[in-house]
């Protein structure tokens, strides 16, 4: 890598940061596409995570992408954010403009979608209700992603209902609670396993993938493992099936985009040097 004074510099902010797929995504990206930029990341203390996005106002920084903790703070100092964010409550994506102004977006449910769209070709959102497991932040971003693209009922299953129900309310969605899974799955087009259930070493969801109709999506958005117990069970049902590493490598694509002013190149296979640096 050869840098300039005119080098773009982006980059992921979190904490922790280290474990962070994104640099290796888009400096292979960069790398392939022979610009003269740079993505790197940043890792904040929680308390000072405000003003490090602040200092950045005018552009000295072309845009960041934030993880955990950080994507709800991210949100509130932007100056503008796009319905995505704004539905999700949540921010993945900074842009710093020269004006000084912020924008922010949230790519995690278009990488979803983008997901869907690379692993299950011919899927349509429109078609039917989708069934979302789990009410944290990647569920919140999902049933945006799903009521943007047309999705005529947006059903989120949580464990506590609650926290589903908050969800729910301001984006027209259903509440249902976690034993009431196989009433969701009723004529459901796609599931999504947007709970943190099926991480390595954690206990895989339970839930009755087989009231799910034959012609249904499963994704997982976990992808370490790569195929969890949730897709394994789904696939033994003979369903089609998403992975969560699809999603990763899709909420990348609008982020570089964002920082570099053009889509990233499409003969690099970013998805086996994510495998690789996995260890999956
Ligand atoms: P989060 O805010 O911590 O939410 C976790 C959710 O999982 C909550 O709804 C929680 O239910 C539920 N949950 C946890 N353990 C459970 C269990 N044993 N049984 C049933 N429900 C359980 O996490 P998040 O940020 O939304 O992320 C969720 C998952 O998506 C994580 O695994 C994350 O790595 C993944 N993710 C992947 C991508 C990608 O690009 N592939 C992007 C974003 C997130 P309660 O509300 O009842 O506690």
């Amino acid at each position: 890598m050869r840098l300039s004074g005119a080098t773009r510099v982006a980059g992921v902010v979190g904490r922790p940061i280290v474990h962070s797929m994104s640099p290796i995504l888009h400096n292979a990206w960069l790398a392939a596409a022979g610009i003269d930029g740079v993505y790197v990341p940043f890792s904040t203390e929680p308390g000072r995570f405000r003003a490090f996005a602040e200092s950045l106002r005018g552009g000295s920084v072309a845009g960041l992408n934030v993880t955990l903790p950080f994507k709800g703070e991210a949100l509130a100092l932007a100056d503008e954010a796009t319905f995505r964010a704004a539905s999700a409550q949540a921010a993945n994506v900074l842009v710093f403009r020269e004006d000084g102004t912020i924008l922010a977006d949230n790519t995690d449910g278009l990488g979803m979608l983008g997901a869907f769209a690379e692993q299950a070709p011919g899927f349509d959102a429109a078609a039917g209700p989708v069934v979302i497991l789990g009410a944290g932040g990647a569920a919140r971003g999902a049933a945006a992603a799903f009521v943007e693209a047309g999705c005529p009922q947006v059903r989120i299953v949580n464990r506590t209902l609650l926290k589903a129900q908050e969800i729910a309310e301001p984006l027209g969605a259903v509440a249902l609670s976690l034993n009431e899974a196989a009433a969701a799955f009723e004529g459901a087009v796609a599931v999504v396993n947007a709970t943190s259930a099926g991480l390595s070493g954690s206990a895989a969801l339970d839930v009755p993938l087989e009231a799910t109709p034959p012609g249904a999506v499963v994704m997982d958005m976990v992808y370490k493992p790569l195929k969890t117990p949730f897709l394994a069970q789904a696939e033994g049902l003979g369903r089609r099936t998403v992975d969560g590493l699809a999603m990763l490598i899709g909420q990348a694509v609008p982020s570089f985009e964002y920082f570099y002013g053009r889509p990233p190149p499409k003969d690099v296979d970013v998805r086996a040097l994510a495998i690789a640096a996995l260890g999956l």
